[in-house]
């Protein structure tokens, strides 16, 4: 059998490379339209701001290390259309700008997405997005060639924080534009409001309320009628899914061109999955709500689901999402799990906010941990969001893996927790929030 795989960055890689642990025998062809395959998208900010000091680092495989485990990997080479009644793809070799037609029997499509570019930033040279490693290098160069002090940075979503943040490591002067008041506008906003001031503390400027205009001579005017010296702007905005050329080919999507899945990630047509950025799926305790999560971890688990299911292996289920997510900005770290805040609102249901230290009170650099979770009258968490400046992962964790185990609020009580002064209270958090649902 031969399996063509669309994307070969962490959906498209993760699959092409589970599928030949699980079966060795299998044609396998990864078509990349891109340079590179195989990289840590999520680690791209961090070597801009040089936490992670060598790019090496970021590059997990090369078309090489797949040629060794038999994966045919053909980079610049964009698929252009798919015909799922005939199973083959049409493939454009962007360096002779040849195509040609190639034969599945299974096909992958993990062509995640592209970051949306800002209205009145079209065409303008200082104006990048951080996708993938072609991206952070011409970022890196573009820097250091034009000795870059300042920076503006449009959009605060995690792309756009942890640039923000990374600029600001390189002592490049930033300043954020938003388009509302809610920064960070996926977790509520008087969780986030403490960001407000660890901008302020590491020189950030914030611009709110305020969209781009149009960019001239160096500057970003905006909508509140200032003007902004930025000779390097970062957009990051959010993504369109890559699936217009699956426009004809029968595979079902929705009105923003995502593609629904099942619990094997397959599509509506037979022999088609699909993963990653532009699936849809659902959320694992609210199974009615659809859930387009961008993240890594699911394009991770989808990946060895179909590769499972392409070897035959149909006892492995995709359970479904519940979009755990964190960030660090500066000293914070700041996360929820669950459902969006905007669809929380159509269940019924109570809200409790909980604070207190997240390690025991006397001991030294103890803050608060904060929490906002939304439980509904039967007792399921639908969301929470936790900030602080330490233990936000290991509470969020605790909740995903509590959620995913069927747990409710009240059986927070239970959960036996690692307790010595360093680390949280005997009185542990959500131990006490889950006292605080009954
Ligand atoms: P991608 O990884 O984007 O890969 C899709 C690939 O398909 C691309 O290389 C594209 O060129 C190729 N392609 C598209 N169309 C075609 C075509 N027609 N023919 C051939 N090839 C095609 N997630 C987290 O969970 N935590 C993080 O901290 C985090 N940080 C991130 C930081 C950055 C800067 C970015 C960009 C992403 C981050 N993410 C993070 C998100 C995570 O990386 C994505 O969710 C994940 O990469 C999605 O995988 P994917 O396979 O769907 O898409």
């Amino acid at each position: 059998a031969k399996v063509i795989v669309v994307g070969g960055v962490a959906g498209g890689a993760t699959a092409a490379s589970q599928l030949r642990r699980l079966n060795q025998e299998i044609d396998i062809t990864i078509y990349e339209k891109d340079r590179d395959i195989s990289f840590a998208n999520c680690g791209l900010p961090y070597h801009i701001g040089g936490e992670v000091d060598e790019r090496r680092k970021l590059i997990a495989a090369t078309p090489e290390s797949f040629n060794e485990k038999d994966v045919s990997v053909f980079t610049y080479h964009e698929v252009v259309g798919v015909n799922t009644d005939k199973q083959f793809v049409t493939v454009k070799n962007m360096t002779t700008g040849e195509e040609f037609n190639d034969t599945y029997d299974y096909l992958i499509l993990s062509p995640g997405g592209r970051a949306r570019v800002v209205p009145g930033l079209e065409n303008v040279e200082e104006a990048f997005a951080l996708h993938n490693i072609e991206d952070m290098d011409r970022i890196m160069e573009y820097i250091d060639e034009n000795k870059i002090q300042e920076a503006v940075v449009v959009g605060t979503g995690f792309i756009g924080m942890e640039m923000a943040e990374n600029l600001r490591l390189r002592d490049i002067g930033v300043t954020v534009v938003h388009r509302n008041e809610n920064i960070y506008g996926h977790i509520e906003a008087d969780v986030v409001a403490v960001l407000h001031q660890e901008m302020e503390k590491h020189g950030i400027d914030l611009k709110l309320n305020a969209e781009v205009e149009r960019y001239r001579d160096g500057y970003v005017y905006l909508t509140n009628n200032e003007k902004v010296k930025a000779p390097l702007v970062i957009q990051g905005i959010g993504l369109n899914p890559n699936t217009e050329f699956l426009k004809d080919s029968g595979i079902k999507m929705t009105g923003r061109g995502l593609i629904p899945v099942n619990e094997y990630g397959q599509t509506n047509v037979k022999n088609v999955y699909s993963l990653g950025d532009v699936m849809e799926t659902r959320y694992l305790h609210v199974p009615e709500q659809p859930a387009n999560i961008k993240l890594a971890w699911p394009a991770h688990r989808i990946a060895y689901v179909i590769a499972n299911h392409i070897h035959g292996e149909y006892n492995v289920k995709f359970e479904g999402l519940l979009g755990t997510n964190i960030m660090r900005f500066f000293d914070y770290e700041v996360g929820s799990v669950g459902i969006p805040q905007e669809t929380v609102r159509n269940y019924e249901h109570f809200v409790i906010d909980h604070q207190q230290n997240f390690k025991a009170g006397y001991m030294e650099g103890a803050s608060k941990i904060k929490i906002k979770i939304y439980v509904a009258h039967d007792g399921t968490i639908l969301r929470a969001s936790v900030i602080s400046k330490s233990g936000v992962d290991k509470r969020l964790d605790t909740l995903a893996a509590h959620i995913r185990m069927g747990g409710k609020a009240q059986d927070l009580v239970n959960v036996e927790v690692a307790y010595s002064p360093p680390f949280s209270s005997p009185k542990s958090f959500l131990n006490m929030v889950g006292y605080k649902t009954i």
